[in-house]
């Protein structure tokens, strides 16, 4: 009864949640003060997917969701990103029936990485694709080897973890458990041959902490490691991207499977890996898979292209607080080779809770916009200041740089002057105030 009861109050209060414009986790909260074990009394599919990490969570579980529906599989993901215990619960139980069997042959699921654990007391998922884990949102998650011993009680035996093997921390996941998959990226046309940024967060072993030595890396200290003490290193992989041309947009999977890439970046290659490899697990077919990934556009509108005046620009979207995702940005901006102007926009540091917390920005290698075509850069917004201390500590001429506080004030002054390409670099909150101002392009 009390089943039925808090299936019938979720399914209300979605209802009305839509109607009224609410988000999707409240209907989930009512539904667990009914029945806090709701979760444990579903019929969940076969299949239960879920994917957490620091950076590409959503994008990964984007094309999980595209790939598995033309296999023809019916899916249900949280659309709207409510990726805690709450929303996971709207989620089953407004599409269940009324004796709780869940209508989907795939559950997919993006899990905050902190309250996975919580998620998945009552059930668990039949595959987990642990993305990556590194500095990120240091007000609320501290550091990464905290975010990886709230994952560890996330983890059930009978789960199958789909790892990064080029991520030194969250392959550590694999210790101790029995059914592990792979995925990584060979050494190739994007690798170096040692560890970038502006601090390196695998100098030493995350499990004896002993020094680490790398063969490659492809961003940061995303590469090959082999710690010179206990034998933890980089696996084989069973999910690979054998060759990489970023210039050229193409991809190579598993020796065989081409891609052509909509967005030329080492992220998307990291995502569509993740993603392929999942798809893969669930019995999808290669040929399948790679149709989907092929110029493969984001809902999620990371990559938004627009005009502003005469110049054509690019949002390059990542988190605030997330270095290792501006890094990857940045370099993304380093290697256009057409004169260009960036924005770097901070005005809000988190949409989810308020913070003047700006000690990541020092986490970020802005240098890399130390090149010829970069002509100028602008700082943006609130802590527009907080950047220009620490602007100033890169190599960058002073000349190149412009502070403009008030963002439309920024626009107001780009679109009056000049046809250079802009690349914006800044968070989700910060985008919308620099998207009132501009036209979007369709995709
Ligand atoms: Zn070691």
């Amino acid at each position: 009864m009390r089943k039925f009861l808090a299936i019938l109050v979720c399914k209300l209060g979605r209802a009305v949640g839509k109607l009224i414009g609410k988000g999707s986790s409240m209907p989930g909260q009512f539904a667990l003060k009914i029945c806090p074990d709701i979760l444990s009394r579903m019929q969940l599919p076969a299949h239960i997917i879920a994917v957490t990490g620091s950076n590409g969570k959503t994008s990964t579980v984007e094309m999980i969701a595209a790939i598995l529906r033309a296999d023809g599989k019916h899916v249900v993901y949280n659309e709207e990103g409510s990726n805690q215990i709450e929303g996971v619960t709207t989620m089953v139980l407004t599409h269940s029936t009324f004796s709780g069997k869940m209508k989907a042959d795939v559950l997919l699921i993006e899990s905050d990485e902190r309250y996975a654990a919580r998620s998945f007391r009552f059930f668990h998922p039949t595959e987990f694709v642990i993305t990556n884990l590194y500095r990120d949102q240091l007000t609320r998650n501290g550091h990464p080897e905290w975010v990886y011993n709230a994952i560890l009680p996330a983890i059930h035996s009978d789960t199958e973890l789909l790892l990064n093997a080029d991520d030194p921390l969250s392959s550590c996941l694999a210790q101790n458990h029995d059914k592990v998959k792979w995925f990584g990226v060979n050494e190739c046309s994007i690798s170096s041959k040692t560890p970038s940024g502006v601090y390196h967060d695998g100098a030493y072993c995350p499990i004896c902490k002993a020094p680490m030595e790398y063969d490659y890396v492809h961003y940061n200290h995303i590469g090959a490691y082999r710690c010179t003490k206990c034998g933890h290193q980089k696996p084989e992989t069973d999910y690979t991207v054998t060759s990489v041309d970023l210039d050229k947009g193409e991809l190579v999977l598993d020796g065989n499977v081409s891609i052509q890439l909509a967005f030329r970046s080492i992220y998307n290659v990291y995502n569509i890996l993740a993603a392929y490899a999942a798809c893969r697990e669930c019995g999808v077919d290669s040929a399948v898979a790679a149709g989907v990934i092929n110029n493969f556009i984001l809902k999620n509108g990371r990559m938004q292209k627009f005009t502003l005046g005469q110049h054509h620009g690019i949002l390059l979207t990542s988190k605030h607080e997330n270095s290792i995702a501006y890094d990857t940005n940045l370099r993304y901006v380093k290697e256009t080779k057409e004169p260009c102007t960036v924005i770097v926009i901070v005005d809000a540091v988190s949409r989810k809770y308020f913070t003047s917390e700006t000690s990541w920005l020092w986490d970020i290698d802005f240098s890399q916009l130390d090149c010829s075509h970069v002509q100028k850069v602008l700082l943006c917004g609130r802590y527009a200041n907080d950047l220009a201390v620490r602007f100033g500590f890169t190599c960058i001429s002073n000349e190149k740089l412009a502070l403009h506080p008030d963002i439309n004030e920024a626009c107001e002054s780009l679109k009056n002057n000049g046809s250079e390409d802009l690349y914006v670099v800044t968070c989700f909150s910060d985008r919308d105030k620099l998207l009132s101002n501009v036209q979007k392009e369709a995709q």
